[in-house]
C-alpha cells in the first residue's frame, strides 16, 4: 500500500505518474493505446494547437495554484485548514477534458482540474467573446481576421463540439483576440471565474461529505493505489455540491473581485455549462443532471425562483441571456 504523509505528496506521485502519457501506466494496457493516439493525431493533424498546449503547460499549474490560493484565504481558519490537511489540487494532463477528484488508500484527496478542460474552455470563451464582435480577433489561422463574420465563429464553435467528442482533447481553429477590457480581458475574467466554480464544486462533495463514503468511489484507469470519486445515486449530490461550491465561490468573489455585479459569477457559470452541454450533450445522466438545470438550480437557490425563470427562457433564446446580468 502507498502510504502519503500529505495530500501534496499524493498529488506529486499522480503529477509523476502522468508526467509522460505515452509511458504505459502499471498495467494500463488500453489507457496506453489511448495516449499514443491521442497524442500521434494531435502531433499529425493539431500541430500548431499542440504546440499552444506544449507551451502553457506550466502556465495552467500556475494558474490552478493560483486559484486554490485565492479559495483557501477566502474561508475561516478552520476550514482552510480541514481542506488543506485533506485535499491537495492542481492540474494535471489525462489527455480528458473535466475535473476529477480521487483518493489514495490512505485518504488523502486530490482535485485535479484536466488541461484537456481549461485549454477546451480558453478556446470557447475566445470564440464566444469573438462570436460576440468579431472587430475584436487580430488573428485566425483559417480566415483573413477583417473578414470574420459570426457565422463563421458560430462555426468554429460548432467545429469544437465535434472535436471533442471524437478525441476528448481540445483542438480546432486558432484565434487571438485584442488585449482590450472587452477583448481578452473578459475571456481571462469568465475563465478565472469558471475555474474557480469548477474548483468549488470540488469541494463542495468534500465539505458536503460525499467524500466519506467508500462506496462512492471506483477503480481509476489501472492505478491500483488510486480510487476515483465516481457514483452520485439520483442527483441530489450534484445540485447538494453546486450550492456549497456556489457558496464557496461567493466568498472569493467578495473578496478579490468586489466590484464585480452580484449575479456576474453565474454568467460565468453559464459559460461553463454550454461548453459542457457542448461537450458531453445537455442530457442528464444517472449520476448527473443536465449542465442546463445544474445552472437554474444555482440560480433558483441564490437568485430565487423568478430570476431562474427568466434564465431559463434565456437558454431558449440565447440572445436574450445578454439582458439577464
Ligand atoms: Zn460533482
Amino acid at each position: 500500500m502507498k502510504r502519503f504523509n500529505s495530500p501534496e505528496d499524493f498529488l506529486k506521485e499522480l503529477k509523476m505518474t502522468f508526467a509522460n502519457p505515452s509511458t504505459p501506466l502499471p498495467g494500463a494496457e488500453m489507457d496506453k493505446t489511448f495516449f499514443e493516439m491521442t497524442e500521434k493525431d494531435i502531433l499529425e493533424n493539431y500541430a500548431e494547437f499542440y504546440d499552444e498546449v506544449i507551451k502553457h503547460h506550466h502556465g495552467l499549474d500556475l494558474m490552478v495554484n493560483e486559484e486554490k490560493q485565492q479559495i483557501l484565504e477566502a474561508l475561516t481558519p478552520e476550514l482552510r485548514n480541514k481542506i488543506s490537511s485533506n485535499v491537495a489540487i492542481g492540474a494535471l494532463n489525462t489527455g480528458e477534458a473535466n475535473a476529477i477528484i480521487v483518493k489514495s488508500e490512505c485518504k488523502k484527496f486530490a482535485i485535479l482540474v484536466n488541461y484537456g478542460l481549461m485549454v477546451l474552455l480558453n478556446k470557447f470563451l475566445k470564440l464566444i467573446v469573438a462570436k460576440g464582435n468579431p472587430k475584436l480577433v487580430t488573428y485566425c489561422n483559417r480566415k483573413e481576421a477583417s473578414e470574420l463574420s459570426p457565422e463563421d465563429l458560430q462555426q468554429y464553435l460548432d467545429d469544437l463540439s465535434g472535436a471533442c467528442a471524437i478525441f476528448s482533447a481540445p483542438h480546432g481553429v486558432l484565434i487571438k483576440l485584442e488585449e482590450s477590457n472587452e477583448g481578452l480581458g473578459t475571456v481571462v475574467h469568465h475563465l478565472r471565474i469558471a475555474e474557480l466554480f469548477i474548483i468549488c464544486h470540488e469541494l463542495g462533495h468534500f465539505l458536503n461529505g460525499d467524500l466519506d463514503k467508500d462506496e462512492n468511489f471506483s477503480a481509476y484507469l489501472n492505478l491500483g493505489w488510486v480510487k476515483k470519486f465516481t457514483r452520485a445515486p439520483g442527483h441530489e449530490q450534484e445540485y447538494n455540491a453546486d450550492t456549497t461550491g456556489y457558496d464557496l465561490l461567493r466568498r472569493v468573489v467578495t473578496i478579490d473581485y468586489p466590484h464585480l455585479p452580484e449575479r456576474t459569477p453565474l454568467q460565468s457559470i453559464v459559460l461553463l455549462s454550454c461548453l459542457l452541454s457542448l461537450i458531453y450533450g445537455d442530457e442528464p445522466s444517472p449520476s448527473h443532471p443536465s449542465p442546463t438545470e445544474r445552472v437554474l438550480h444555482i440560480a433558483r437557490t441564490f437568485f430565487g425562483t423568478e430570476f431562474a425563470e427568466e434564465l431559463r427562457r434565456g437558454y431558449e433564446q440565447p440572445e436574450l441571456l445578454d439582458s439577464l446580468w
